[in-house]
């Protein structure tokens, strides 16, 4: 067995504290990873309190992986000592069904396995996650980072990057198209810019009015403060896209009233309780509203070439793993410009 070290939630909504752990030796496709850099999700925060009911503690979160391949199991084909790569949000899925065999491994229809707080598919052991120095994962699950992105600044693309990428690509983001981004935190600024790299005009949907200025470097072209109740009949019926980062609970019901006939709102935030939905806004102007969940291993592999090919990097706050507590507290207020990356080296 490999010696890992890093932050674990120990039970649940308990401060992560240093954890000592095992990881396993290769097998024959396994890649052997020293971990750079990991972000902090605002996910991880969820599950080190088990807001979605489906945490296993002793809980490593951390799920934006970036680092440097140390070994490879004898029939690794894809990757050498050496190389940059990257983990994202799940480390297998079942490989044989109709989603797995069509590149959307994401939805495996058995179930992927996530990176941390996931059975492994023997059900041998539970996953742990980018909090840690060293991960051990099929190279069928690890993609390369491209030379030109640095390895601290690609961590927060496995997830946050992936999330938006995804379906601003399936709802046809684009020249013409008017797009919202709700919530400038990790995932909502990286729908930013690559929602202008697509060319789409943007707008920024924020409760946060101090954001505006950042909103606009990052490439929006609008800023819409959603704290003011008129706005939301300023804008009625304004948006074609409009991609739900937003952490916590708000009313929906305003935010289908700012698509336009046709259009199509996607949540990806996930917050801990239901949304009360009423069918008006939706049927009055055949409105949809859908969700997203990351991306396919294939598809964050393009992600990561196109960020590369057009200079799109998050910004990011480097801190030492030994802040992770605070980090979490600025993340829950939101206050965080705009993603934490954890200097795993630091450890
Ligand atoms: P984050 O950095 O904390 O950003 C969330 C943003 O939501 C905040 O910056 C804030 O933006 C807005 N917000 C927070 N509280 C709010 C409130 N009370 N009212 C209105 N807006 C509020 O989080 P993140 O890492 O981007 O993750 C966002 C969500 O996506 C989380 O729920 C996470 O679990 C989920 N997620 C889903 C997927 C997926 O595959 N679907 C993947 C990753 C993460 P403003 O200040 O601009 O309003
Ligand atoms: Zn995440
Ligand atoms: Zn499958």
């Amino acid at each position: 067995m490999i010696q890992a070290k890093g932050y674990a939630a120990l039970s649940v909504k308990a401060p992560l504290t240093p954890f000592a752990f095992e990881r396993r030796d290769p097998k024959d496709y396994d890649v052997v990873i020293d971990i750079k850099y990991c972000g902090i999700c605002h996910s991880d925060i969820h599950m080190a309190r088990n807001e979605w009911g489906s945490s296993m503690f002793p809980m490593v979160p951390g799920h934006e992986i970036a680092g440097v391949v140390s070994a490879v199991g004898s029939r690794v084909s894809r990757y050498k000592v050496g190389d940059q790569v990257g983990v994202g949000c799940f480390v297998d899925s079942c490989r044989e069904c109709a989603n797995c065999k069509r590149d959307l491994d994401q939805y495996c229809l058995e179930g992927n396995t996530l990176t941390y707080s996931s059975l492994e598919r023997d059900k041998s052991s539970v996953t742990q996650g980018g909090y840690s120095n060293v991960i051990v994962v099929h190279e069928n699950y690890v993609v390369r980072i491209p030379n030109a992105l640095p390895l601290d600044k690609a961590a927060p693309l496995l997830c946050a990057g992936i999330t938006l990428y995804s379906p601003l690509m399936h709802w046809k983001a684009g020249p013409g198209k008017k797009v919202a981004i709700m919530g400038l935190g990790g995932l909502g600024h990286m729908g930013v810019k690559i929602a202008a790299a697509l060319q789409a005009d943007v707008t920024v949907l924020s409760h946060s009015e101090n954001k505006r200025e950042d909103a606009m470097k990052l490439g929006a072209h609008h800023f819409v403060g959603t704290h003011y109740q008129k706005v939301f009949k300023d804008y009625a019926n304004t948006f074609d896209l409009i991609i739900n980062t937003v952490s916590a609970d708000i009313n929906m019901n305003d935010y289908f009233g700012l698509l336009k006939t046709d259009g199509t709102l996607v949540s990806v935030g996930a917050p801990e309780k239901p949304y009360a939905i009423s069918p008006f806004p939706l049927l009055m102007q055949r409105r949809s509203y859908a969700g997203s969940a990351i991306g396919s291993i294939k598809e964050t592999q393009e992600m990561l070439d196109f960020c590369a090919k057009h200079k799109i990097t998050p910004e990011i706050e480097v801190i030492t793993p030994h802040s992770v507590n605070e980090a979490y507290e600025r993340v829950l207020k939101s206050d965080v410009r705009y993603r934490f990356v954890m200097d795993m080296a630091r450890l």
